[in-house]
């Protein structure tokens, strides 16, 4: 152990990758995560370009790249098409990796909608372990839509996750938010929060050091602005993202999703740089 909750683990053709633990969950994920909305889902995205769902073989050698460059961790979700599903069928031995997955958000027929009983919830954890060909979940978060208080004080399906939990189904679970409010009771209230951070988005700082305070685990989605910080989309840049997210103490991971193996590599190459900087100047 490089200092506490860190770890780095060497992985196949010498590529190392910085792991941090999630919180007190006893689960290391690495400091880069696969997204995979593009792997099931082409309609009512936000990218800044249009894009074809990648076939069989192509997911095969983007998730055994994903495997080669050190990244132990993928976020999906039911509301990502059939994201879930090909993970399961493509991916070798589940076990080896680190999955995050989430309920309420459904997505059908080119549109979503929302379910957050306890009932929807219990279905959707037994639809995932199904699907990814699992015994157990890590990860399971509730996809927000954007009304989190009201999911927190009126739905079931938070208390449900932690009756899953107590039953052995899950590891570790708690939200997909979209308020600060709601990030903050659930980083006092759960395990993990996934919260947003970018160069153009910092509304979820103070859940980031709630969340550093209590040692609960912190995934960030959005990190790329859906592709926009790309300075060929007329953003800032990739580099500069990756240095303004990883600069924040408390950041466990960042999901970011690509198709595309050569931002693949180039993220993990740029997460690499970035994060032994931080680490030379003592964070
Ligand atoms: P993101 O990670 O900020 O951006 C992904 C986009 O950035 C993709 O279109 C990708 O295109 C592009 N990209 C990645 N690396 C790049 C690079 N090096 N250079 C240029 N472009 C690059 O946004 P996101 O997909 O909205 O979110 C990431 C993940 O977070 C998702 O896959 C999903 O798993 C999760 N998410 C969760 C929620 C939630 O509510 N829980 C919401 C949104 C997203 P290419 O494929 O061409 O590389």
């Amino acid at each position: 152990l490089a200092k506490a909750g860190i770890c780095r683990i060497a992985m196949a053709r010498g590529a190392t990758m910085e792991l941090r633990s999630l919180g007190a969950s006893g689960i290391y994920v690495s400091v880069l995560g696969l997204g995979t909305v593009k792997l099931g889902r082409d309609q009512e995205v936000k990218y800044p370009r249009g894009f074809k769902i990648p076939d069989d073989a192509a997911v095969r050698d983007l998730l055994a790249l994903t495997r080669d460059l050190g990244i132990n961790f993928i976020d999906t979700a039911p509301a990502y098409g059939n994201s879930e599903e090909r993970l399961g069928q493509l991916i070798d031995n589940p076990n080896d990796w680190v999955i995050m997955t989430k309920v309420g958000e459904i997505f059908e027929n080119g549109k979503s909608s929302f379910d957050f009983t306890a009932a929807h919830t219990r279905m959707s954890v037994e639809r995932s372990l199904t699907r990814l060909k699992r015994d157990s979940l890590d990860m399971v978060l509730v996809h927000s839509d954007g009304n989190d208080m009201h999911i927190i004080e009126n739905e079931g399906a938070l208390p449900e996750l932690q009756k899953l939990k107590e039953e052995g189904l899950i590891r570790a679970y708690g939200m997909s938010t979209k308020t600060t409010e709601g990030g903050i009771w659930i980083v006092e209230n759960t395990d993990m929060v996934m919260a947003t951070l970018n160069l153009g988005d910092d509304h979820d700082l103070p859940v980031i050091a709630r969340a550093h305070e209590l040692n609960k685990g912190v995934v960030i989605k959005k990190g790329l602005q859906s592709g926009h910080a790309d300075k060929s989309a007329g953003g800032a840049g990739v580099e500069r993202s990756f240095e303004y997210i990883f600069s924040h103490a408390g950041v466990s991971s960042m999901i970011v999703g690509t198709i595309n193996p050569d931002h693949l590599r180039e993220n993990v190459v740029v997460t690499n740089r970035v994060i032994e900087d931080l680490h030379a100047k003592g964070q």
